[in-house]
């Protein structure tokens, strides 16, 4: 699918530019190197949305600055509430037209943000919106950043969590994915504790080791969704290039170079992973390894990819409860608003296919 417009100036975005970026230019530019430190925390800590605003700045600097950069915001295409409030979902444009979502749940005092790092997927996972897109392209660290800035914008308030759970393979991605988690938990960027971000990926491996070798201080979830080869890799066929007992192997160096624990989402699709049987295999194949699951059943309006009855959902919560260590079963929330990823993308797709008919 191609973009539709691209009418954004030819200015680059400022938000892309790492802290240490922003320090090169200021010495290219002759100014003292604490400018840098104005700038960065003018756009993130306050969240400016023009060069103006930064009033700690000289006239000079931010007129050039104006000259040389934009602040970008995207643009909100769509935007969902569920019934009780406990999710609203955004689908926003980007600058050259291309279309990605995020998700904002509400549950007790905590809200997180959920945020893409690509614009589709590559990996097609059968169960998932976005894998039917095929990846359109990557997402640069500003855009990354950008989801977090508006819709804190919207709520007037900071998320107590981010997860990089919406559209995209955050390790497929995997520079701009680092670079933005690390402004937006930089205590003198936006703020958040490292560890309250958390990158999900669905197992690519390399990516599971570079992040525990560089000592990457952000949590880690790897979607597992299945405990058998030949069922994962129906379901996942990235599990064909990188099978459960390697990605099983790769969670485990993490959990011990890092000292910290290590989260499994665990989709539930009924009639492919969800007998006791497989709750036993689960608690068999991770319950030495330092980790909680999280359970979630599957939202989904495909016939073929269902959710397991209420009945059958409970055994298998049951089956997994090993006491030591915790298991959560994510509500559906935001069922009624297609908030797993990608279905609102999908939804609105269809509107406008509707609409030109
Ligand atoms: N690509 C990464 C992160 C984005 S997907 C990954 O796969 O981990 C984020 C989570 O949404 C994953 O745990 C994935 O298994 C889950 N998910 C995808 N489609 C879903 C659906 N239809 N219902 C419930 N969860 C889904
Ligand atoms: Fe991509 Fe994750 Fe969806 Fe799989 S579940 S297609 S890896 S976004």
């Amino acid at each position: 699918m191609k973009p539709i417009e691209a009418k954004e100036t030819d200015k680059k975005s400022i938000l892309d530019l790492s802290v240490d970026d922003l320090r090169a230019l200021m010495k290219q530019w002759g100014e003292p190197a604490y400018r840098a430190r104005q700038i960065y925390e003018g756009l993130y800590k306050h969240g400016h949305k023009s060069f103006e605003a930064i009033t700690n700045l000289s006239k000079d600097l931010r007129q050039k600055l104006n000259d040389t950069f934009t602040i970008r915001r995207l643009r909100q295409v769509d935007a969902v509430t569920s019934a009780k409030d406990e999710t609203r979902k955004f689908l926003w444009q980007l600058h050259d037209g291309y279309k990605i979502e995020s998700v904002i749940i509400y549950e007790g005092k905590r809200t997180t943000f959920c945020i893409s790092s690509q614009v589709g997927c590559p990996l097609d996972c059968k169960f998932c919106a976005t894998g039917k897109m095929g990846l359109l392209r990557n997402l640069t660290p500003g855009e990354i950043i950008e989801q977090v800035l508006q819709m804190s914008e919207i709520i007037e308030n900071r998320p107590s969590n981010i997860v990089y759970m919406g559209m995209g393979e955050p390790m497929l991605n995997y520079e701009a994915v680092i670079a933005s988690a690390r402004v937006l938990g930089d205590m003198e960027g936006f703020g958040l504790a490292p560890r309250r971000i958390t990158i999900s990926t669905s197992g690519v491996i390399p990516g599971i080791y570079r992040f525990a070798d560089e000592e990457q201080p952000f949590s880690l979830a790897i979607s597992l969704n299945s405990v058998d080869d030949e069922v994962r890799k129906q379901i996942m066929p990235i599990s064909k290039k990188y099978p459960i007992e390697k990605l099983l192997h790769a969670a485990r160096y993490y959990t011990e170079k890092s000292g910290r624990l290590i989260t499994f989402e665990y989709v539930l699709l009924d009639k492919f992973n969800s007998t006791q049987q497989d709750a036993r295999k689960l608690v068999k194949l991770t319950h030495s390894l330092k980790s909680k699951i999280n359970v979630i059943p599957c939202n989904s309006d495909d016939p073929l990819y269902r959710p397991p009855s209420k009945e059958k959902t409970a055994v298998f919560r049951e089956s997994v409860n090993d006491r030591s260590r915790r298991i959560t079963l994510r509500k559906r929330k935001g069922w009624e608003i297609q908030a797993a990823c990608g279905q609102l993308y999908a939804e609105n797709e269809k509107r406008k296919k509707k609409s030109k008919n």
